[in-house]
């Protein structure tokens, strides 16, 4: 297949739409080609089934665009960035040959979410080495940068993505997840704000991030390496 510019790798399914939903639904709005690989099925989650979760997955896809939505079916709740689980989704990296990869945060409450944040940058390293023993040619993904949305740490945003045109879409995709969202007031790395429905958290969590760069809602990102500006007289957000 054609290969991805930007590929989500997160540990279960509804991660990608919470933490970076909007940014996918903007790049794909821009012509970029983008993909979502689950690391696990949710197997272990008090809420749902594997299959239910599968479907809401499918449905969410659709509602953010995707070119690929794939699943490494590693084990959830026990996920670790081990030598087969590597190798695992090093091939899978392979075939989709994303130019960016996106993953967690390094932190998380979540053990899976610390595991898939280690486990994708690995993976992108090592699945360009030419005699590495996962399925397909080497590929080697250009920049992995890890999803900031919802963490409390005092890290510093490398860049915000603008997501205020596809705010509302990005709630669609997470409404898709009924067995987990159903009147839920926290999810993944989102903290309960009181018996304030998780939808409202969504959206002040992304209005406080938006105010960041000056607009309504964002997501925040961050990555080792410095990012370019390409002028100055270019440059965006006002001091003031
Ligand atoms: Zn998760």
């Amino acid at each position: 297949m054609e290969a991805l510019d930007v590929l989500a790798v997160v540990a279960h399914p509804d991660d990608a739409e919470l933490i970076c939903g909007g940014a996918l639904l903007k790049s794909r709005a821009r012509g970029e080609r983008t993909g979502i690989l689950d690391l696990t099925r949710g197997e272990m989650g008090s809420q749902g089934t594997a299959e239910l979760r599968a479907q809401e997955a499918q449905a969410a896809g659709e509602v953010l665009g995707l070119d690929a939505r794939r699943n490494a079916a590693l084990p959830d709740a026990r996920l670790r960035n081990t030598q087969e689980a590597r190798e695992t989704v090093a091939g899978i990296l392979r075939e989709l040959r994303p130019r960016i990869v996106i993953t967690h945060w390094i932190e998380g409450r979540h053990p899976d979410h610390r595991a898939a944040a280690e486990l994708a940058y690995d993976s992108s390293f090592l699945s360009g080495l030419k005699n590495y023993p996962a399925q397909g040619d080497p590929f080697r993904p250009m920049k992995v940068i890890h999803a900031l949305s919802f963490r409390e740490e005092p890290t510093k945003p490398t860049f915000v993505v603008d997501i205020t045109d596809q705010m509302e879409k990005k709630l669609d995709a997470i409404a898709a997840y009924g067995s987990q969202f159903g009147g839920a007031v926290q999810a993944g790395e989102v903290f309960p704000g009181g018996g304030r429905a998780l939808v409202d958290q969504v959206r002040a969590h992304a209005a406080r991030v938006g105010s960041m760069i000056r607009v309504e809602y964002g997501e925040a990102f961050w990555t080792r390496e410095t990012v370019e500006a390409p002028t100055l007289g270019s440059l965006s957000v006002s001091t003031f």
